[in-house]
């Protein structure tokens, strides 16, 4: 079977990473959270001081600081899949809190972020057998990708999916917090100006409000067997 890339961009909490890193396990790919990468700058913003209580970002301030900004990944042999560093700091749960995901939209509209993520990002996809998820990686990072999928949920249930995910690690939010999160991240990342969050004309749509995890891997086996064919 032939080693191809595998892009998968959708909404946000419609399940891509947990897909794309079972998926990658199954067919032993390499797994590149891109969210993450774009999580951890922010978070390096937030302990920085470069995000007022306002919201406001001190751009240049950050753009500056962007050389010291080192992202990467190891895979952790007990979960089965990769962590995020941040200049050698293991940062995986410090990057999934609500008040990052509530800073993250705006800090990846900025040019000068996305150019540097996506200059990292397609380093690493240069060899091929890799699955990437995110928002424009079949837009932006990979307009190559031999496999594009398009991941969409209903907003309400991506919310309750982001609340169950949230809870199970002990944070507890009003569900209607976590859907307005859900929806203006939705907002911020259809209407940007640089890479916006749209669907490749080549991807395949998958709406898996409706779908069981056994269902989806099926529906991906089977598409990525499609696509792998010599
Ligand atoms: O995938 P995840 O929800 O963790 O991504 C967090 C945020 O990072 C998204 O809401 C989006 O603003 C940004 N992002 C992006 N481009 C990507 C991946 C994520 O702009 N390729």
């Amino acid at each position: 079977m032939k080693k191809i890339t595998i892009a998968i961009d959708g909404f946000s909490s419609c399940g891509k990473s947990t897909m794309a890193k079972d998926l990658a396990k199954e067919i032993g790919y390499v797994y590149v959270d891109s969210g993450a990468m774009y999580r951890s700058v922010t978070l390096y913003a937030l302990r920085a001081g470069f995000i007022a209580a306002d919201g406001t970002i001190a751009a240049d301030r950050l753009e500056q600081a962007m050389p010291d900004i080192r992202i990467s990944f190891k895979f952790n042999a007990e979960t089965g899949r990769p962590d995020t560093y941040l200049n050698g700091e293991l940062v995986e749960r410090d990057i999934r809190t609500l008040e990052v995901s509530n800073y993250v939209s705006p800090i990846a509209a900025l040019p000068f972020v996305r150019h540097a993520m996506t200059l990292q990002q397609q380093a690493m996809g240069q060899e091929g057998g890799i699955i990437m998820d995110g928002r424009d990686i079949g837009t932006a990072v990979f307009p190559n990708a031999e496999l594009k999928i398009f991941v969409t949920a209903s907003p309400e249930v991506r919310a309750r999916r982001r609340y169950d995910e949230l809870k199970a690690k002990g944070e507890e939010h009003a569900l209607e917090d976590i859907l307005k999160n859900v929806q203006e991240r939705d907002y911020i990342d259809s209407h940007r100006e640089v890479s916006p969050l749209r669907q490749a004309e080549d991807a395949v749509v998958l709406d898996n409000s409706h779908m069981t995890i056994p269902e989806q891997k099926q529906w991906l086996l089977d598409i990525v067997a499609r696509h792998t064919k010599e």
